[in-house]
């Protein structure tokens, strides 16, 4: 089954305390929708400007994402510039140019309006409601957000949230969604806000999955050298809506499939920081993705007491 994923598409420039690199391709929905691709068909919703290079157009298309939902319009990409302090969990926005992004709405096509697995990437929430506006029949619905909507379109957050499946945000925003220290209580509350699950994403320290009457912890994959942490939490996004989608869908998206998911979201992200841009990615297959989900597993599980 596809996936539909709506977000941001832009040229970014990225400084670490080892590194620079500017015009890299990013966004969060190329990171998402390329996250997903290793599993399922994709489809991209997302606008670009004249600038943006045909050769990053031609790798989504190499991908098995669908770019009918790609508006390429006059004017210039979106463009964000972030600054990483030297913990690489923390970062800076330098700077944000809009442009192109500052009148898009998303218009589905025709054909992708009765999608039923949809990720909705990080964008302003009122574009994500107005993407459900148009879908006839959505499955499951997974939303990402980001703590700029939290601040300053609290309220169409919480519209959003009634409408969506799972909410995937992480532990700084959760705590500021929800004015709680624990995380404990936060997943718990965001839950009474909507979604029926919750993923809040701990950086290097793994993720935190919640349902009803259901809790997973997922330590995350060890890493040496970690190159550039930008997207990885849209990387684990589309990972984990492609794997859902990619399943025999007979029934409802239960804990089970979920904590599954969220592991493969996980390992995907842990290959997206080991360079920057999609990179990494690139150069990705599935066994790549198998091998190390054998190896997390490994190295994550733990026996019962006799
Ligand atoms: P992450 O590292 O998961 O927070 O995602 C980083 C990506 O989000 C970058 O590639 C940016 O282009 C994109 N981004 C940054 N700010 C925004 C924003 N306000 N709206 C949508 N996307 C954004």
């Amino acid at each position: 089954m596809s996936v539909l994923v709506v977000g941001s598409i832009g040229l970014d420039t990225v400084k670490t305390p080892i590194e620079e690199h500017a015009d890299l391709l990013g966004g969060s929905a190329s990171y998402a929708a390329v996250g997903a691709s290793f599993f399922t068909d994709v489809q991209l919703v997302g606008v670009v400007g004249e600038d943006f290079p045909k050769a990053h157009v031609e790798y989504f298309g190499s991908r098995k994402i669908d770019l009918e939902g790609l508006q390429m319009v006059p004017g210039k990409t979106f463009r964000w510039s972030g600054e990483y302090h030297w913990d690489l969990n923390t970062r800076e926005t330098r700077s944000i140019e809009l442009n192109v992004f500052e009148h898009f709405t998303p218009v589905l096509p025709k054909s992708y309006t009765c999608t039923e697995f949809v990720l909705l990437a990080n964008i302003a929430p009122a574009l994500q409601s107005h993407v459900l506006d148009q879908m006839t029949q959505p499955r499951f619905i997974i939303a990402d957000t980001m703590d700029l909507w939290i601040n300053i379109a609290k309220d169409d957050l919480l519209a959003l949230l009634k409408r969506v499946d799972m909410l995937i945000l992480n532990d700084g925003e959760a705590r500021q969604l929800t004015g709680e220290t624990s995380l404990i209580k936060a997943g718990s509350q965001i839950r009474q806000l909507g979604p029926k699950f919750v993923a809040i994403k701990k950086g290097e320290h793994g993720c935190l999955l919640f349902g009803r009457d259901a809790f997973f912890s997922c330590p995350a994959y060890p890493l040496e050298d970690i190159h550039d942490p930008t997207g990885a939490g849209d990387t684990f996004a589309g990972g984990l809506a492609g794997y859902l989608a990619s399943l025999d869908h007979t029934g409802p998206v239960t804990f089970e499939k979920l904590r599954k998911a969220v592991v493969y979201g996980s390992v995907l992200a842990s290959y997206n920081v080991e360079a920057f841009s999609l990179e990494r990615l690139r150069k990705l297959d599935c066994h790549d993705v198998q091998n190390r989900y054998g190896a997390f597993k490994l190295m994550s599980h733990f026996e019962v007491i006799e």
